[in-house]
């Protein structure tokens, strides 16, 4: 049985884990990484990156046959076909590019990536099963980077025309009739592309609207995009399980209604659950909540030598925290003194439109017992929403009355992804309304509203 020794252990190479080891390798500590499938985790291979090409795939179909029904901008084409294995193939091209790259950064990084299996014998020993035998490893410092995986229903398994995410993003043929359970990130992400591609889509969640994380009025946009797009929206409504037949999906809506919809593919997409079990955990005895391996501001378990980075430490389960923590907890193994410190942690949700949060909304900084201003510009004063068919969506930015510290922005429209950024700097920065309003924004770009929103909350808008 092969045994070695190192200072840092990684256990995953999703993006918590491949940033922490490549971070590690850069301070020059002796890292070994870890990883059961493939580099890039989740992130990589069966999620962020994935499901935003079938996004824009869709995006580019949907829009193609929009130009096909009208002329408006003088330019006539003829009715679009989509090839999703095609489609599928492109994507999965993309993906062997970032986890490819991944693992040349960790082979530059000097880090030693064993393609395996983990799982604590103790707190200081670690066997990984490989394919050719068990390795033992004997860590100064382990990092659990092992991410999280779908939540199945027990009346609905996964098998058969009832798919998680990953079987979704692997489909070759659009499915005539779609019904995706949760209407949650993935459920309105993904629904929103088959829709595109010409599948008829149902949307059954069981909160009494969809993306409950996220207030009406920035969900309102994406509702009426879903409406027109002609996604039915059924929310109050649970799912029951497969009819008898195996043709549909029962439901129950909330006034006891049973339904049966009829479905050639069911999508689950009820949320994720931290993939904590099958390490060994509970008989080292590691604190654990609701499934999630506790941590405090340092990414530190209840055991010494021992952190917990990303999804498998609970919510936000988002690929730039599991990153920021990563990189965190690499510097603290060299000795830095760091904490988590990060005044937000921004939120997309790639819908059509896309939501954006970062921070606290007008809701939340009132629960917090701020006094508040805010200010709301509409993209359909914005010449470049204009310019582009896009006016629908806003830009609002919540202040403290007092300083006019910005404690928050949110925005709703097509491409404010690409916004985001910039708010989680102004809340990092601790920006007042002042600086967002005095800061030449580039002519003509969205970003105009994000500077005309925060004039608005100085009650001095210029374009409105
Ligand atoms: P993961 O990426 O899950 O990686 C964990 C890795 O650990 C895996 O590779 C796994 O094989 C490995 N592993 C597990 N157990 C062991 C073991 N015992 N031994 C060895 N290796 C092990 N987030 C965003 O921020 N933006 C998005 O747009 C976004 N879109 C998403 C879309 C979909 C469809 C899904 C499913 C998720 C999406 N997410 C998105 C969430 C994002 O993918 C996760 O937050 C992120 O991947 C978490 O990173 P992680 O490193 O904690 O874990
Ligand atoms: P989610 O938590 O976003 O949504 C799950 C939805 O399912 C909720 O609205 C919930 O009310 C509903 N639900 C739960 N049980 C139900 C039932 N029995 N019947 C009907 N509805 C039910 O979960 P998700 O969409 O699976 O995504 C998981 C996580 O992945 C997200 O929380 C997020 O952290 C991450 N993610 C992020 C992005 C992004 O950042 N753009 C994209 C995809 C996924």
């Amino acid at each position: 049985m092969n045994q070695r020794s190192c200072k840092a252990l990684v256990i995953g190479a999703g993006p918590g884990g491949y940033v922490a080891a490549i971070r590690a390798g850069q301070l020059g500590l002796d890292t070994i990484v870890v990883e059961a499938e493939r580099p890039g985790g989740t992130c990589l291979n069966i999620g962020c990156i994935p499901s935003k090409a079938l996004i824009h795939a869709a995006e580019e179909f949907e829009s193609a046959k929009h130009r096909a029904e009208t002329n408006a901008l003088g330019i006539s084409a003829s009715a679009p076909t989509i090839d999703l294995a095609r489609t599928i193939a492109w994507k999965d091209g993309i993906v062997q590019r970032l986890t490819g790259g991944v693992s040349g950064l960790l082979r530059k990084a000097k880090v030693t990536t064993i393609h395996g299996t983990a799982k604590f014998r103790d707190g200081r020993t670690v066997e990984v099963t490989t394919a050719e035998g068990v390795e033992i490893i004997k860590p100064e410092h382990t990092i659990i980077a092992t991410g999280s995986a779908a939540v199945e229903l027990p009346f609905l398994p996964f098998g058969g025309k009832v798919m998680s995410s990953t079987e979704a993003l692997a489909l070759t043929e659009v499915p005539k009739s779609l019904v995706v359970v949760g209407g949650g990130y993935i459920g309105l992400e993904l629904g929103t592309a088959f829709a595109k591609f010409g599948a008829q889509v149902t949307i059954v969640e069981a909160a009494g609207k969809i993306l409950p994380q996220y207030d009406s009025e920035l969900t309102r946009p994406v509702a009426a995009r879903l409406a027109h797009l002609g996604v039915e929206v059924m929310t109050g409504t649970k799912a029951k399980g497969l009819s008898p037949d195996g043709a549909g999906l029962v439901v129950t809506q909330a006034d006891g209604t049973e339904l049966t919809l009829p479905a050639d593919k069911i999508l689950v997409t009820v949320g994720r659950r931290p993939r904590a079990d099958g390490l060994g955990l509970e008989a080292m005895g590691v604190t654990m909540e609701r499934g999630a391996i506790r941590i405090d501001e340092r990414c530190r378990t209840s055991m010494r030598g021992l952190y917990a980075i990303g999804d498998v430490t609970g919510e936000p389960m988002l690929a730039h925290r599991a990153m920021a923590q990563g990189e965190m907890v690499a510097d603290i193994i060299a000795g830095e003194n760091r904490v988590w410190d990060k005044i937000a942690i921004p939120a997309v949700c790639f819908t059509d439109p896309e939501i954006v949060s970062v921070g606290l909304s007008p809701d939340e900084a009132k629960a917090a017992g701020h006094d508040v201003v805010f200010g709301h510009f509409p993209f359909q004063a914005n010449g470049r929403a204009m310019s582009v068919e896009r006016e629908d969506g806003f830009v609002r930015i919540v202040a403290r009355k007092s300083d006019h510290l910005v404690l928050g922005v949110q925005a709703v429209g097509a491409g404010v992804s690409e916004l985001s950024s910039g708010f989680a700097l102004a809340l990092e920065m601790g920006a007042r309304l002042e600086d967002i309003a005095g800061t030449i924004h580039t002519h003509p770009t969205r970003g105009e509203v994000v500077q005309e929103a925060a004039l608005k909350a100085l009650g001095r808008a210029l374009h409105i």
